[in-house]
């Protein structure tokens, strides 16, 4: 296992941890910037922080920094009420993959989605497996775009709190059964994000990591969860705050040969996002070596 006590190369930033400073939303050049004078050699982007910069100038800006991505977040959101609403999400997925290409990342990520119209408070039904099985229909239609252009395809499970509204697949086990579905050869084109905020508690964890092997292994993201949890977005923890072993877990990961990145993904309304970025990202690297 790595030694993360005495430097923190393998520290990656999803950029939503420094979403805000003091309440107030952060241009994502300002954050490359500030990552990039704390030597932090990675970064994970969200669409909108992209859109809003511009693609062009994020690509230029992260080459000017020699600063890596360990994930493009994201693309999903497959299930729709209808059969425009779904062709529109994997037009709108097909664009993930193209600015994932642009910036270089190593992997989309994907949060697959829910019941439609669930995450605006009006679901259009109650079959979660209708939502399921568009979910199944929707990666393999994008596989097929993502696999030309090199770009690896990473399912995310979500805490099952998220079924309705953000995604259905909520297990280890559940993506690694949509990989082994869709890409039974392993060619690497898809595979999962192990998110320790989604899957901690999973008993089943450990048996997981070892099944989905180093190819399917793309990425890692940590956080802590806090007792008691306040809101089910927005009150993740500092690593080494709450109660996930997180250093088991990437012993766990890193056995099966994972050597990326170790991403920090804090969604923090009423904390984090109220300090100012540099203490966050200063307490990020402190954590980096002390709690992951
Ligand atoms: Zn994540």
């Amino acid at each position: 296992m790595r030694d993360f006590t005495t430097d923190h190369r393998w520290l990656s930033i999803n950029t939503a941890t420094v979403r805000k400073s003091r309440g107030v939303e952060v241009p994502l050049i300002d954050i490359l910037d500030a990552c990039a004078q704390r030597g932090i050699r990675a970064v994970a982007p969200w669409r909108d922080q992209v859109a809003a910069a511009g693609l062009a100038n994020v690509a230029r800006t992260l080459k000017a920094h020699g600063l890596e991505l360990s994930g493009y977040c994201r693309g999903g959101m497959f299930p729709a009420a209808d059969t425009a609403g779904l062709q529109a999400a994997l037009d709108d997925n097909r664009r993930a993959v193209d600015e994932a290409c642009t910036l270089g990342a190593p992997c989309l990520v994907l949060v697959v989605g829910g019941l439609p119209g669930a995450l605006d408070g009006k679901a259009a039904h109650k079959n979660i497996a209708l939502a399921r099985s568009q979910v199944a229909d929707g990666i393999a239609s994008l596989l097929e775009y993502a696999h030309e252009r090199s770009m690896p395809l990473s399912i995310e499970p979500l805490h099952p709190m998220y079924a309705a509204d953000r995604a259905c697949v909520n297990t280890l086990e559940q993506a690694l059964d949509l990989c082994d579905a869709l890409d039974p050869a392993r060619s690497g084109a898809l595979g999962v994000a192990v998110d320790l905020y989604h899957v901690w508690w999973d008993p089943k964890l450990q048996a997981q990591v070892q099944r989905a092997g180093q190819d399917r292994l793309h990425a890692f993201h940590v956080c802590d969860w806090l007792t008691p949890t306040t809101e089910l977005l927005t009150d993740r923890g500092m690593m080494g705050d709450g109660i996930i072993d997180i250093r088991q877990a990437r012993g766990w990961v890193e056995a099966q040969g994972f050597a990326g990145y170790s991403e920090v993904e804090i969604f923090s309304s009423t904390n984090w996002w109220q300090r100012d970025m540099g203490e966050v990202l200063d307490t990020c690297i402190a954590r980096h070596r002390s709690a992951v």
